[in-house]
């Protein structure tokens, strides 16, 4: 552990501070979930260690921290969700003030996870320490912090298993906040209600290798695959639903690595990664994909063999519009003065994983610096989050 921690757990900002100075690039603990348990635990909550392993992946650290009736299935369990685990600087030398020197600067706290998340986890300690200041232990239910220290990784070794070690001991969560950074330009200025899913496709199309000199012995790979594509992304997947914009489909490489002038290629690799929407399921998704893929390669004749490796990282979901959004919404009109949208937009995030168990929402810092050199948050939003949390608190445990 740095030996910069102990910070008054009552402060937003220097808890904030210690956090960023453990380097907890995914996997890494780094301290990270030592320094919130010990100042967790100083406010009176239980603190247990989640620590999984699985092969094939990096051993993890998570954290569960507990506070208030210990009854299960009383109805008023709220959950703030987070991630300690930080994305790598990237290129250091970009940086103009050391990234996990969380120094203060022009009215911005600088440093890797000042935005993507740490500054809402120590908002949501804060806010929690200074409701239970206030209302005591017997508040009528029970707050908790689920912490992974595996979000921006491969999330096998974190919120999924912790979930599931909760669920298997029959202890029920009835609300959940993820801390994620999802406020757009201004603070408050967005939740997020879902997300899209997400699915990765490797396409590998078959031919029949040839001289160039005799297209008609050939079947050439990269021409099959070319229609394919354009099959793929000229007329648009869908015009968006209710709550989620038009589904989306990227192709990020073309391989074929074929040397020679005089040989047609009998082998193309494509991967494209499509981000979508309520309207589907990845298994619906990737049939009407495949249809679509069917047809044009028929119309090309021949013998072409189009083989998918498909990789599906999460569904899309969302939590209908309703009390947990309210209760969020109003919170943030009251305490900072703004409208917060409803979106299901950007990438995913482990509340892809919580929506099984319970209403889900995320809300959070502005996100525009997030995994990007010099993140930071603005220091009066830092202070701000953490009264709309407590203010959340204070509602939903109303007496
Ligand atoms: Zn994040």
């Amino acid at each position: 552990m740095p030996d910069t921690l102990a910070p008054a757990a009552t402060d937003t900002i220097e808890l904030t501070r210690a956090l960023v100075r453990c380097e907890s690039v995914t996997p890494r603990e780094a301290g990270a979930l030592q320094l919130l348990e010990k100042v967790l635990k100083d406010v009176g909550f239980r603190c247990e260690r989640m620590d999984f392993t699985e092969k094939g992946a990096d051993d993890v650290a998570n954290l569960y921290a507990r506070i208030g009736e210990d009854k299960h299935g009383n109805g008023k369990h709220f959950c703030f969700a987070g991630h300690s685990d930080v994305v790598p600087v990237g290129d250091l030398s970009s940086w103009t003030i050391g990234p996990f020197a969380a120094e203060l600067s022009g009215g911005y706290l600088f440093g890797r996870g000042a935005a993507d998340m740490k500054g809402a986890i120590a908002a949501f300690a804060d806010a929690a320490q200074r409701f239970v200041a206030r209302r005591g232990t017997n508040f009528g239910g029970a707050i908790s912090l689920l912490i992974t220290g595996d979000e921006e990784g491969p999330a096998v070794n974190g919120t999924v298993k912790m979930l599931k070690r909760l669920a298997d001991r029959g202890e029920t969560i009835d609300a959940c906040i993820v801390g994620e950074p999802t406020s757009s330009k201004r603070f408050g200025d967005m939740m997020k209600i879902g997300r899209r899913g997400s699915m990765t496709v490797d396409m590998t199309v078959r031919g029949i290798q040839g001289h160039v000199a005799y297209p008609e012995r050939l079947d050439n790979a990269i021409h099959r695959l070319s229609a394919i594509i354009e099959a793929l992304v000229r007329e648009p997947i869908d015009k968006g639903s209710t709550h989620f914009q038009p589904t989306s489909l990227q192709f990020t490489t073309v391989d074929v690595g074929n040397p020679a002038t005089n040989i047609a290629p009998g082998v193309a690799k494509a991967r494209f990664n499509t981000r979508f929407n309520d309207l589907w399921t990845s298994k619906t998704l990737l049939a009407h994909l495949k249809e679509r893929v069917d047809k044009v390669n028929a119309t090309l004749g021949g013998n072409g063999i189009v083989e998918y490796q498909v990789s599906v990282s999460g569904e899309s979901f969302y939590t209908p519009p309703g009390q947990l959004s309210e209760l969020v919404a109003g919170a943030v009109r009251d305490v900072a003065g703004v409208e917060c949208e409803l979106s299901t937009t950007g990438g995913t995030s482990d509340a892809r994983f919580i929506r099984s168990y319970c209403p889900v929402l995320e809300f959070g810092l502005v996100g525009e610096t997030m995994h990007k050199v010099d993140e930071k948050s603005a220091i009066a939003d830092l202070k701000t989050l953490s009264r709309v949390y407590e203010t959340v608190l204070d509602r939903y445990f109303a007496a």
